[in-house]
């Protein structure tokens, strides 16, 4: 574990906190599990969000995905490259994820993962690293796909991949190019 000067500490025990308190606040309402997740930028909460799988119905709405929405929904931006995330938990793979599509650019996590584990969530990092358990028992077969499906996938991202060259033909376009002009599509 790197060094951290006591002004960070202050600064990441005060924002993690606010995301345990949404853990809490979670299982307290009822919306879903004990996980909360803060996006902080310039020093101020974004959003702050928790758990809301049983509220919503939705097995995805896990406290950080809940936070990397709300939060580019909020500052009307799909790159979150100015932003740090505190999640109570470390992220389960799904998040991690998303995470990662947002570029947020630094995170700090409260619980390791066997905590989450030990209160009934078993699909976190761990698994996804050794490929056991959880993904094992959630009977998930993944398989990539052979012959004539896996070369249309291919030339579609032979086509599309090489950003750059779309760009020079995206001037006079509304998606800007980005990430994969829409042009190159079609
Ligand atoms: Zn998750």
């Amino acid at each position: 574990m790197e060094h951290q000067s006591n002004d960070l500490q202050d600064r990441d025990h005060k924002f993690l906190t606010k995301a345990i308190e949404e853990a809490y606040k979670a299982v307290e309402s009822g919306d879903g599990g004990p996980f909360g997740a803060v996006v902080v930028r310039n020093d101020e909460i974004v959003v702050s969000c928790h758990n809301l799988v049983n509220k919503h119905t939705d097995p995805t709405a896990h406290a950080e995905v809940t936070a990397v929405r709300e939060a580019c929904t909020k500052l009307n931006q799909i790159d979150l490259s100015d932003c740090e995330l505190y999640t109570s938990c470390e992220p389960c793979p799904m998040c991690l994820g998303a995470i990662n599509l947002s570029r947020i650019k630094r995170m700090v996590f409260g619980a390791k993962a066997e905590a989450a584990t030990a209160s009934g969530f078993v699909y976190f990092i761990q698994d996804a690293i050794t490929g056991t358990d959880s993904y094992q028992k959630a009977n998930l077969e993944i398989i990539q796909a052979d012959g004539r499906d896996a070369v249309i996938a291919e030339q579609l991202n032979n086509k599309t991949i090489p950003a750059a060259a779309a760009e020079e033909r995206a001037t006079d376009c509304i998606c800007n190019g980005w990430p994969i002009h829409h042009h190159n599509l079609l």
